[in-house]
């Protein structure tokens, strides 16, 4: 079964949360089921092997049937890794997991451990204990700040970033930009679910971005 239509099948939409007018997707049922969990971590996992591993070879890291598929939605146009979304894909090498909180940490916690790296919490402003750095991003209405401890990463470190959903893309470009800030190659942005309504992807720019599953 195509993960895609797993996803959809776990998600939930709630009209009028979290204020009237907006449709929300919810992940929780998604979260809840053990399997259909698994597999989508198993998906995101796919394309991407631990860095510090000496040996890795293609095929590491990939699924168990081999797939590794993703939506085709974006493909081909990422800067980084071209060359690598086509057909069987070579795992990109990565040394960490960075996740947004706070799905992001559930999604990202699960898939660090699937890969072996390290976690690394980009957080709403004010939760973290240590020295931070910041960015503050628009949103419909306000601004929202996120931050990551200013030793989260060392330079050149290869992190891949995670969150729940994309949707105008705010707080994934914010999360990049602090952990390239920081020193970080961020080799790309991945998501459960990207609202493709709002526009995200486009304003990411040349950032790569996937997701396991496109609402149109
Ligand atoms: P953006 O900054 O507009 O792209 O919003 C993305 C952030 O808001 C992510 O951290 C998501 O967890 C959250 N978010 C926005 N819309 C939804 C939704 O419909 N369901 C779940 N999370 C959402």
């Amino acid at each position: 079964p195509d993960v895609s239509d797993l996803v959809a099948a776990h998600l939930r939409d709630v009209p009028d949360f979290p204020k009237p007018g907006v449709v929300f997707k919810d992940i929780t049922p998604l979260l809840g089921d053990g399997p259909a969990f698994g597999e989508v971590i198993r998906a995101l996992a796919a394309r991407y092997a631990d860095g510090s591993r000496r040996h890795t070879t293609a095929g590491e890291g990939r699924t168990a049937d081999g797939s590794g598929r993703h939506t085709t939605a974006g493909e081909g146009r990422t800067a980084a890794g071209s060359g690598r979304h086509t057909g069987s894909p070579v795992p990109q090498r990565i040394d960490a997991v960075a996740g947004i909180e706070a799905r992001g940490f559930i999604i990202g916690g699960a898939l660090a451990h699937e890969l072996g790296v390290g976690f690394v919490p980009v957080r709403k402003v004010g939760k973290l204990p240590g020295a931070t750095v910041q960015r503050t991003y628009d949103l419909e209405y306000g601004t929202a700040t996120i931050e990551i401890h200013t030793d989260a990463v060392t330079p050149g470190q290869r992190v891949l970033l995670v969150d729940d959903v994309l949707a105008t893309g705010g707080t994934a470009i914010a999360a990049w930009d602090l952990l390239e800030g920081a020193g970080a190659e961020v080799v790309a942005f991945e998501t459960v679910v990207e609202l493709a309504f709002l526009g995200g992807r486009a304003a990411l720019g040349e950032r790569s971005v996937r997701a396991l599953h496109v609402v149109e």
